[in-house]
């Protein structure tokens, strides 16, 4: 089987040629990153605007690699849910108009199981049922896992996502967009003891939720102390403590609450996708825990941990399945609909 996975979900777009064996044959991926600099965020018009341009040339691009045609395919897969509105349905409307052309059958991926389902990809192993966390710009949460299209949601943030709140730090510190590796460089030449930030709800035993908001407004206070006793600019050093100390209270609370549901699941794999399982000290962190609590830890390599259309390969599962949807799929841009 050859499919042809199309992902358009948040700002990146992509696609890939995958096979039913999970072998990747072609991916391609087209960040809007310099797009959204500016605004220091995603604008959500402008990245379905982004998707418009690019989504036929991506597409091409990964079959090209795979030298392949669309002849060649088996069927055609799409992430349809969550997501930014606009964004899913650039996505969807382009694999509906290759079905027409083409005949081929649709499939619809969740995104956020995909994530989940990248560790198998990356590692080749049988790895549900397991414990999902997914750490991104836009989601922060815990899954039970049965299988990989059976999620029962365990907890998450109540209010800002780990990126979102390593892309506001790294604003407010002035680093580069997106934050999220500018502060885990910056924190990697700190002292990550030098400063202690709190962290929010990791006390709050038997709670699988996470808040980054006050997170934040600690990080922006210590910015701003008057006891810093600064007229000047934050010094190169102070500003790598406050990184480290941030990251390492986000790390704190991320391990502690996977090794929380981990016990409440009673599973004994942990896998972790979206784009801040990219953090180095998250990764050396839980491989620490791993090791002592003696469970399972999946982590792909850091081109299947952002957003990407090879782990679209889950629609593989759909696939055998017989799960196909008809052309009037829609989208669905919140969490509600999971399954
Ligand atoms: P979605 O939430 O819908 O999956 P997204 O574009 O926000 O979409 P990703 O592309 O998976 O998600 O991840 C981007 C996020 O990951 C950003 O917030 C970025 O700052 C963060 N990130 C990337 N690398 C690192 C890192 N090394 N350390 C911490 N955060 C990182
Ligand atoms: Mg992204
Ligand atoms: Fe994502």
């Amino acid at each position: 089987l050859r499919l042809l996975t199309i992902e358009s979900t948040c700002d990146e777009t992509a696609a890939a040629v995958v096979t039913d064996g999970l072998e990747t044959l072609g991916a391609v991926v087209a960040s809007q990153t310099d797009l959204h600099e500016r605004f220091g965020g995603v604008v959500p018009e402008i990245a379905s605007r982004a998707h418009v341009e690019r989504i036929l040339p991506v597409v091409d691009e990964a079959l090209r690699q795979a030298g392949l045609t669309l002849a060649d395919l088996d069927a055609i897969a799409v992430a349809n849910r969550p997501g930014l509105v606009g964004s899913l349905l650039v996505g969807v409307a382009a694999a509906k108009a290759l079905c027409v052309a083409t005949g081929l059958p649709l499939i619809a991926v969740n995104h956020l199981q995909a994530h989940v389902y990248a560790c198998k990809i990356a590692s080749g192993e049988e790895v549900f049922p397991c414990v999902g966390l997914i750490v991104s710009g836009g989601h922060t949460n815990l899954y039970r896992c049965d299988g990989p299209t059976d999620f029962t949601p365990l907890g998450g943030t109540i209010d800002d996502a780990a990126g979102e709140a390593f892309d506001k730090v790294g604003a407010m510190l002035g680093l580069p967009f997106p934050g999220g590796p500018a502060v885990s460089k910056a924190a990697a030449q700190g002292d990550r003891n030098a400063i202690r930030f709190p962290r929010p709800l990791l006390d709050d035993s038997g709670r699988l939720a996470f808040s980054f908001s006050g997170l934040k407004t600690a990080v922006r206070y210590r910015i701003e102390s008057p006891d810093a006793e600064r007229d000047t600019p934050l010094s190169e050093a102070e500003r790598n403590d406050i990184a480290a100390g941030f990251e390492e209270a986000v790390v704190d609370c991320l391990v502690g609450k996977s090794e929380l549901a981990l016990r409440q699941a009673g599973f004994d794999t942990l896998c972790v996708g979206g784009g801040v399982a990219a953090n180095g000290r998250l990764r050396e962190r839980l491989g620490e825990s791993a090791e002592k609590h003696g469970y399972r830890l999946y982590i792909p390599p850091m081109s299947l941990c952002t957003d990407n259309a090879v782990m679209g390969a889950i629609a593989v599962e759909r696939f055998r399945a017989g799960k196909f949807e008809s052309l009037d799929l829609d989208v669905h841009p919140g969490l509600e609909r999971i399954g």
